[in-house]
C-alpha cells in the first residue's frame, strides 16, 4: 500500500485514545518521545495471544508451548530485519532500551575494563546513558570523557576527535537527542571510533520511530531501543550486539533459560541471545513489538517522517511567530522532536496552563540533566510528534500558548 502525505491522518483512528474528548476539547498529545499511544493492532495482537495462543516459551514439550517460542523467535527474526543485523542470535530482547544499556555497561565494561580505562558519552545523553556508565566509574575507576555540543544543538566533532586516547574502550551516544530532536552522524561517530579500537553503542530509543535504521550500515557494536516508543507496549525492547561481543560478555542475570546444564560445582551457560535473556520473558509484550513494527511497516516508516517532518516545520513557524518563544538548538538533521522555553513564563506553569487547554506536552528536564546545565535552562517545553498528529494540534498548542501568555505573562 502506498501512503500519500494527507492520508496519514486516517492512521488516527486506529488510536482510540483520541475518540474521547479530554477537558472538553480533542485531546492533543504531543508527547511521542516520551512514550508513543498505542494502536488498536498492537493490542488486539496481545490481547489474541495472551487469549488464544499463550503458553510459556522455549519449556513445554506441548503443541501450545512450542508454537508460542516459535512466534516469539520469529519476531526476533523480524527484529533483525527490521534494523538489518546480519544474524538472528544478534538480537536480544530486554525490558527497554534503560535495560539494554545498563546490560552492555555491566557485560561489556564490568566485566573487562580497568581503572583509567575511557567512556565517551556526549552532553546530549539521556540519563539512562549516562548512568550505566557512571556506575563503572564508581566501581572499577573508570574514566567519564564528554562530547561537548555546538550552539545549534550538534555534536562538535572536531572536539570528539580530540577526546580518544589509547584507553578509549567505548562511545555511547544517542541516535537522536529526546530534547533537541538532532540526529547525530552515527556513521561518522563510529568509523572514528574505529580507528581508535573504541566500540560504540547506540541509543535508538527517539531514532528508530522515525527513521529507517540500519545497523550494518552504521557500524555500530551494539544498538539500544524501546517498543513503548514504537507504539508498542511498555516493558520490552532490544539490544542489538554484534555476535563476537555476545561471545565475550558474561551473563547479565542467572537464572532458567540462560544455561546449558547447571550442578553445585559447575554452570555452563547457553549460547547467543538466549544466554541474557533469564527468566520468563515479556512474552505477549514481544508480540506486541511484532505488531508494532509490522503496523509502521504498513504505512511506511519514511511516510511516517515525512509526515512528521512536514508538522515539525509548520510547528517551527508557527512557533517563531509567538513572541517571547526561544526555540532550542537548529541541528541541520533532526527528528520531530522540538524544545523551547519562553521569557518570563516557566515551563512547568506553561505545561500546566496547555493540559487545562487539552494539550499534553512534555515539561522539565527530560532526563538530560547536564544537558540543561549545557543550555543554562532549568527545564523546557517539548513538543514531540507522532503519525497520529495533525495541524490542529499545532493550532491547539499555539492557543494554549496565547492562553499562556495571558494568565502567565
Ligand atoms: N534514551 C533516550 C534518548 C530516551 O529518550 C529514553 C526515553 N525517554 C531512554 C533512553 C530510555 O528509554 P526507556 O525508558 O524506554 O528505557
Amino acid at each position: 500500500m502506498t501512503v500519500v502525505l494527507s492520508d496519514i491522518t486516517s492512521f488516527r483512528k486506529d488510536f482510540p485514545i483520541f475518540q474521547a474528548e479530554n477537558k472538553g476539547k480533542p485531546f492533543v498529545y504531543l508527547d511521542t518521545a516520551n512514550s508513543a499511544q498505542k494502536p488498536k493492532q498492537v493490542v488486539d495482537a496481545m490481547s489474541d495471544f495472551a487469549l488464544h495462543a499463550y503458553a510459556n516459551i522455549h519449556r513445554g514439550v506441548y503443541t501450545h508451548s512450542s508454537d508460542a517460542s516459535q512466534k516469539y523467535e520469529a519476531v526476533r527474526e523480524q527484529v533483525r530485519q527490521f534494523i538489518h543485523a546480519a544474524s538472528v542470535e544478534e538480537i536480544i530482547f530486554t525490558s527497554g532500551t534503560t535495560e539494554s544499556i545498563n546490560l552492555v555497561a555491566a557485560c561489556m565494561g564490568g566485566a573487562h575494563w580497568q581503572a583509567g580505562d575511557e567512556v565517551i558519552l556526549s552532553e546530549m545523553e539521556h540519563h539512562a546513558n549516562i548512568v550505566p556508565w557512571f556506575f563503572l566509574k564508581e566501581k572499577i575507576g573508570v574514566v567519564l570523557k564528554v562530547v561537548p555540543i555546538t550552539g545549534s544543538g550538534e555534536l562538535n566533532m572536531e572536539a570528539y576527535r580530540e577526546l580518544f586516547t589509547s584507553r578509549t574502550k567505548m562511545v555511547a551516544v544517542t541516535h537522536a537527542s529526546n530534547v533537541l530532536g538532532t540526529v547525530n552522524p552515527i556513521k561518522e561517530i563510529v568509523a572514528i571510533a574505529h580507528q581508535h579500537g573504541a566500540l560504540v553503542l547506540v541509543d535508538g530509543a527517539q531514532a528508530v520511530s522515525h527513521k529507517k535504521v540500519d545497523v550494518q550500515a552504521l557500524g555500530c557494536d551494539f544498538y539500544a531501543f524501546s517498543a513503548h516508543k514504537l507504539y508498542g507496549p511498555t516493558g520490552v525492547g532490544v539490544l542489538y550486539a554484534k555476535r563476537q561481543y555476545l561471545e565475550k560478555m558474561p551473563p547479565y542475570q542467572g537464572g532458567g533459560s540462560m544455561i546449558e546444564s547447571v550442578s553445585f560445582s559447575k554452570i555452563t551457560y547457553a549460547k547467543g541471545p538466549q544466554k541474557f535473556e533469564a527468566g520468563t520473558r515479556n512474552i505477549i509484550g514481544v508480540i506486541g513489538l511484532s505488531a508494532a513494527i509490522s503496523y509502521m511497516q504498513s504505512i511506511g516508516i519514511s511516510h511516517i517522517a515525512d509526515y512528521e517532518d512536514h508538522l515539525l516545520q509548520q510547528l517551527e513557524h508557527k512557533l517563531r511567530l509567538v513572541p517571547g518563544v526561544k526555540i532550542i538548538g537548529n541541528p541541520k538533521s533532526k527528528v520531530s522532536v522540538l524544545s523551547f522555553v519562553c521569557e518570563g513564563m516557566h515551563p512547568h506553569d506553561i505545561g500546566t496552563v496547555l493540559d487545562h487547554e487539552g494539550v499534553a506536552v512534555r515539561v522539565g528536564h527530560h532526563c538530560a540533566m547536564p544537558l540543561m546545565e549545557r543550555l543554562q535552562v532549568p527545564a523546557t517545553v517539548r513538543v514531540s510528534l507522532g503519525l497520529y498528529n495533525t495541524k490542529e494540534d499545532i493550532d491547539a498548542l499555539i492557543t494554549g500558548l496565547w492562553v499562556a501568555k495571558r494568565i502567565l505573562g
